[in-house]
């Protein structure tokens, strides 16, 4: 049986609270969302936390609204609400998408996207799906608000720039016209981590595309956002020969391993295929050609 070691208790009951308990602990002290990841990692000792601040009545920091030209997310929101919500499926459908792939219904119940976001786990669908839609990060500290682009909250494998005595509150993406998006995951098993998966975001204007997004998980891209594939897209009408120099330039960018998921060289290859998928799929949500939902 595998048993965390020994840790001290706390259950914040607002923002605030949680921001003083967090500055009156040591710096060993972690913040308890859905704990999905954290308590598994925990009962492998590989988190050793010497308290746990329970953040799961913070019922201010789970919500989901848009306010005309953004859709802001609370950190606290489950995967299930991301999942079932109308407005997220139409304005980012690529959310819908990594929803239904993600895990299975007893982790989409309590796991959140803040935990998701913070876990920085390279396999992680919601950092790629918020990189690729160029999300913003509001983070709240002893010294007040900060807000930063989703590409620099992430320091590398499992660590972050929220800093000792912060909390992740919100997610913002912006909403602009012209937009689709798609998520595409392959797994072993219904409900697995991707073997490899790609994220794409397409803002057409015109016939052509104006901006593009093009994430990828679990292939050991730098900050999963493939920046030379979204250039490529750029300025150009959208079509299968765009999306292929697209997908190429993604799949040789990405660093991906040989592991139990498979070798490193299917694993780069699936990366450029399904960037390919995801595009023609986002480009044809744009073109209202395919259902959001
Ligand atoms: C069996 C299983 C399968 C899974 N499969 C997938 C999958 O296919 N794809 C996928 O993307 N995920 C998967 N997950 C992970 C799942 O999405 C988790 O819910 C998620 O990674 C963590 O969210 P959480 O709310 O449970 O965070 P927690 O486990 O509570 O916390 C994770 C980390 O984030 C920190 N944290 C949490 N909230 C905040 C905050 N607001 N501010 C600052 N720090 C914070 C915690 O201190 C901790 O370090 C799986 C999990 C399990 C158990």
């Amino acid at each position: 049986m595998q048993i965390p070691a020994e840790f001290s208790y706390e259950r914040a009951t607002s923002i605030d609270h949680a921001l003083e308990l967090l500055k009156s602990h040591g710096p060993e002290t972690l913040l308890l969302a859905g704990g999905h990841s954290l308590l598994p990692m925990m009962k492998l000792r590989l988190a050793r936390p010497e308290c746990l601040i329970d953040i799961n009545d913070l019922h201010e920091l789970d919500f989901i609204s848009s306010d005309g030209d953004r859709l802001r997310i609370g950190a606290l929101t489950r995967h299930r609400a991301l999942a079932e919500s109308e407005e997220v499926a139409r304005h980012f459908p690529i959310i819908t998408d990594a929803e239904r792939v993600i895990a299975d219904p007893v982790v989409r119940n309590r796991g959140t996207i803040g935990g998701s976001l913070c876990q920085a786990d390279p396999a992680e669908d919601l950092s790629t799906v918020c990189g690729t839609l160029r999300a913003e990060v509001v983070i709240r500290g002893p010294d007040g608000e900060r807000t930063i682009p989703m590409v620099e909250l992430h320091r590398g494998p499992y660590e972050t720039t929220v800093a000792h005595g912060e909390i992740l509150t919100e997610i913002r993406l912006p909403i602009r016209p012209g937009a689709g998006s798609a998520y595409e995951k392959v797994e072993r098993r219904v409900g697995d981590w991707a073997i490899a998966a790609a994220g794409a975001a397409v803002w057409l204007d015109d016939g052509r595309i104006a901006d593009a997004g093009v994430g990828l998980t679990a292939v050991g891209l730098d900050r999963g956002t493939a920046t030379r594939a979204e250039e490529a897209l750029r300025g150009r009408a959208p079509g299968d020969d765009v999306f292929a120099e697209a997908a190429r330039l993604a799949a040789e960018d990405c660093d991906p391993v040989s592991d139990q998921r498979g070798p490193a060289d299917y694993k780069r290859h699936l990366a450029g295929e399904l960037v390919t998928r995801a595009l023609r799929r986002a480009t044809a949500r744009a073109l209202g050609q395919e259902s959001t939902t």
